[in-house]
């Protein structure tokens, strides 16, 4: 069985809380995408952790964890990480944890970058996380990156390498942004501080995954962010510099000849956006900062306060049709429990006219919001397990937002810990 649990939003929607939920029957959970702007927060009976960098499947003893070629990996933040982890009492090692050599890695000049280049653009920016991310991937589409296999290689096959991108790096930071000049040296011995200790984690994580589904495991490809925050499909430029896509799995993970079984869509009960860019359903406001204290909506990576908005049922079909999403959990439905009516933005208009399927350009920075107000439940919801065990008024609103997306919710999640939560039988 190989499974997709992907974003349907602008990202932050549970997935890291779902995969840790739903991995009790994989084997295997792979990142295939994204790097350490990642933030899935997970909380289950061995404390809270945020993930970054590492599958949110690290927290159970018996799953094999991997982190796919598609993935970006800052070597200082990864040691960071394990090494909290395993203050924690998480144990990781080369049989638990596989590291693609196809994967690309971020180093402290694609973080100046990433700074430089939003510091340039002033109130342009992107709102970008500033952890290299879109340099990096920039440098892997002009094949200028280095990879984590390259560490398995001499020191001098390392060394040169590093040479030659440096030289063409310092045309962009010392002669474009005016900065100081990169040192090949301090880069080597960069990542040769942070990256040798993982020399034992480095494999063709692909060869390993298609082992697995020969054998009948069950993978789990968890993705970071969104539909509307894929490089392809999303909010562009405002939009992650890889894909957040279910489609993309396979391949991010190394195993392009293989076809999912399944993709569970996570889905907010309300939306939120980190950073810049247009979201036509945001509510300002008091309405805004009421919902974002109710929902704790600090960015879990960068800790900046996240835009929120009603339930934005345009941009979460798109969300639904892009990811293919067979199925739904949908989540943070609690958080709306303070509300007696609940703002839905059922679509968008554009002159006056309403539009049928979520846009792009100028369309979409003029987009006004068509809000509807549905019934609330006031009442704490956390304790439910079962759908009947609901409020009237939120059963109401699951199969509401369910006909309105087009695609069954599964689970809905009432908590944020790993118990919070019902199926809906089929
Ligand atoms: P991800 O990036 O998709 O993994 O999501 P984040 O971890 O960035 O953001 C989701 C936040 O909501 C985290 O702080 C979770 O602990 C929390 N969370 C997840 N599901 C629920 C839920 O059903 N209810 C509540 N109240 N919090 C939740
Ligand atoms: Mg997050």
């Amino acid at each position: 069985m190989l499974t997709a649990i992907t974003g349907i939003n602008w990202g932050d929607e549970g997935k890291g809380r779902m995969v840790d939920l739903l991995s009790e029957d994989y084997d295997v959970v792979v990142r295939y995408q994204g790097g350490n702007n990642a933030g899935h927060t997970v909380i289950n009976e061995k404390g809270k952790f945020v993930l970054n960098l590492l599958p949110s499947g690290i927290l159970r003893e018996d799953v094999v964890n991997v982190m796919g070629n598609g993935v970006v990996i800052d070597l200082k933040h990864l040691h960071g990480e394990m090494g909290r982890l395993r203050e924690a009492g998480i144990k990781i090692t080369p049989e638990n944890l596989k590291i693609s050599d196809r994967a690309i890695i971020c180093t402290p000049y694609h973080v100046q970058q990433d700074c430089l280049e939003e510091e340039r653009l002033k109130d342009a920016k992107y709102g970008s996380t500033r952890r290299g991310i879109a340099p990096v991937y920039g440098d892997k589409y002009m094949k200028k990156g280095i990879r984590m296999g390259d560490l398995l290689d001499s020191e001098e096959s390392l060394k040169s390498k590093i040479e030659g991108i440096v030289n063409w790096k310092n045309l962009f930071i010392e002669k474009g942004y005016g900065a100081e000049k990169l040192d090949a040296e301090e880069i080597f011995a960069w990542i040769k501080e942070y990256g040798y200790e993982l020399k034992d984690y480095i494999c063709d994580t692909g060869l390993f995954i298609n082992e697995a589904a020969e054998k009948g495991k069950n993978v789990m490809f968890e993705a970071q962010l969104g539909a509307l925050r894929d490089i392809d499909f999303g909010i562009y430029p405002f939009t992650s510099s890889s894909s957040t896509i279910a489609s993309y799995a396979p391949i991010g993970a190394g195993v392009p000849n293989r076809k999912l079984d399944l993709t569970v869509g996570i889905m907010k009960a309300y939306s939120t956006c980190v950073g810049e860019g247009p979201f036509t359903a945001e509510l300002f406001g008091d309405d805004a900062e009421h919902l974002r204290k109710a929902g704790n909506e600090y960015g879990a990576a960068t800790g900046r306060p996240r835009r929120v908005g009603g339930f934005d049922v345009l941009a979460s079909k798109y969300g639904v049709r892009m990811q293919g999403a067979d199925e739904i959990a949908l989540t943070k439905l609690d958080v709306l429990s303070y509300m007696d009516k609940i703002p839905v933005c059922t679509g968008y208009t554009v002159d006056g006219k309403e539009l049928d399927v979520f846009p792009i350009g100028e369309k979409l920075d003029n987009a006004k919001p068509v809000y509807e107000y549905v019934e609330g439940w006031h009442e704490d919801i956390s304790g439910c397990r079962k759908l009947e065990e609901l409020p009237k008024a939120a059963i109401e609103y699951v199969k509401y937002i369910e006909k309105a997306v087009g695609c069954k919710i599964k689970y809905v999640s009432v908590g944020a810990e790993r118990e919070e939560y019902i199926v809906i039988p089929d």
